[in-house]
């Protein structure tokens, strides 16, 4: 029976033979294999050769030398994610929620998103010959929205935010018949999230940075990278050490940063979110307490910036190294700028930026920022 959480209520894992995984995966060994997140197949669930794909992963991770001027570090990177099919890495996780999806049998999909979640569960759908049913803010970027109707999917949209779309969503799937996609209630996203860690771990030529900058909505990310640094220690790639995870938020939707700052294990659900961030309107994370567990671990950090402060790095970043960030991966350059000034993170660190998407998909909501 496909399930979505444990008896008790909490999210699922999957584990591996970790073994066996270390014995195949190589480093020359996965030097031969294919540029898509199904490279790491040991660790990965699902059969690669079944896998619902539209080129997901493998994405490049960029010296950013003259940005890493401007702020002051001398190893600059920036894990580019908006090659993605969809244009964000919510291509990684519903690539293969999709496939395992599809394996076990599932027509029905369906998901609350802030938007780009459901942007990729309906390409992934269309792609298996399944059904997608999105429930998604009235606000979301249009990018998004039309990307559904295009692809298919049925678009429900919900005046409110993305919790109000998962309780309608929770109220209508026995009647629907739906299976719930969402976000650690589903055990397969996370695992293809994960991947990140490990193309950033053999993109800097099998070794973890010092520091790991993540735009934090669901955190799911996060989550995953940490999982795959605790395979990868337990296949012996690496020791103990861990980079410094640091979240990243905005001043309008900051949950994480204020548990962190509390030191509490869980956080609070952040009352009225507003940041032009919208994958970052997230008031209150399922994985709020893994991802809190993560930043502690690491000696890491959580901190908030201003929606003016990633606009103007979208600039800086287009200006300096061709890139149009979204404004979530903007968000961690403004984080990243502060966090060198302060000294948090030392000049000479290897410092890694997750640029979650295209900036492309928020033409509307950049513009109509820029206006203000
Ligand atoms: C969803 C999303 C995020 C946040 O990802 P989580 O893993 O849920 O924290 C960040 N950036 C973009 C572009 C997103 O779509």
């Amino acid at each position: 029976m496909p399930q979505n959480l444990c008896a008790c209520g909490a999210p699922l894992l999957a584990s591996y033979d970790l073994a066996l995984a270390a014995v195949r995966m190589t480093q020359e060994e996965l030097r031969r294999r294919g540029p898509s997140l199904w490279r790491y197949a040991e660790v990965m669930p699902g059969a690669a050769e079944s896998a619902v794909s539209l080129g997901e992963g493998w994405t490049p991770l960029l010296y950013a030398q003259r940005l890493g001027e401007a702020l002051g570090a001398a190893k600059l990177f920036i894990k580019d994610e908006s090659p993605n099919p969809t244009g964000t890495f919510k291509a990684r996780g519903l690539a293969v929620a999709v496939t395992r999806a599809k394996e076990l049998g599932l027509k029905k999909l369906a998901i609350p998103t802030a938007g780009n979640a459901g942007s990729a569960l309906a390409a992934y759908a269309s792609r298996a010959g399944l059904e997608a049913y999105v429930l998604m803010p009235r606000d979301a970027p249009a990018a998004n929205q039309l990307e559904c109707r295009l692809y298919g999917a049925e678009l429900i949209l919900v005046d409110g935010l993305i919790g109000d779309c998962a309780r309608l969503l929770s109220e209508r799937k026995d009647k629907e018949g739906w299976f719930e996609v969402t976000t650690l209630k589903e055990p397969y996203r996370v695992e293809g999230k994960k991947t990140l860690g490990y193309e950033i771990f053999e993109q800097l030529g099998w070794r973890l940075p010092d520091a790991l900058l993540y735009p934090t909505g669901g955190g799911v990310g996060l989550i995953g990278m940490w999982k795959a640094f605790a395979e990868m220690e337990e296949m012996g790639w690496i020791g103990p050490e861990r980079p410094r995870m640091i979240a990243v938020q905005t001043t309008g939707c900051a949950p994480i940063v204020r548990a962190f700052q509390m030191r509490a294990t869980t956080s609070e659900p952040w009352p009225n979110p507003k940041t032009l961030a919208a994958g970052l309107r997230v008031p209150k994370a399922l994985g709020d307490f893994l991802i809190l567990d993560a930043l502690y671990r690491s000696d890491g950090a959580a901190i908030a910036v201003e929606d003016e402060e990633l606009l103007a790095e979208m600039r800086e970043a287009a200006e300096k190294e061709g890139l149009f960030l979204c404004p979530e991966g903007a968000a961690t350059v403004a984080a990243a700028r502060k966090l060198l000034a302060n000294r948090f993170l030392k000049s000479d660190a290897a410092v890694v930026l997750c640029n979650t998407g295209t900036g492309l998909k928020y033409l509307d909501v950049v513009r109509s920022a820029a206006r203000a």
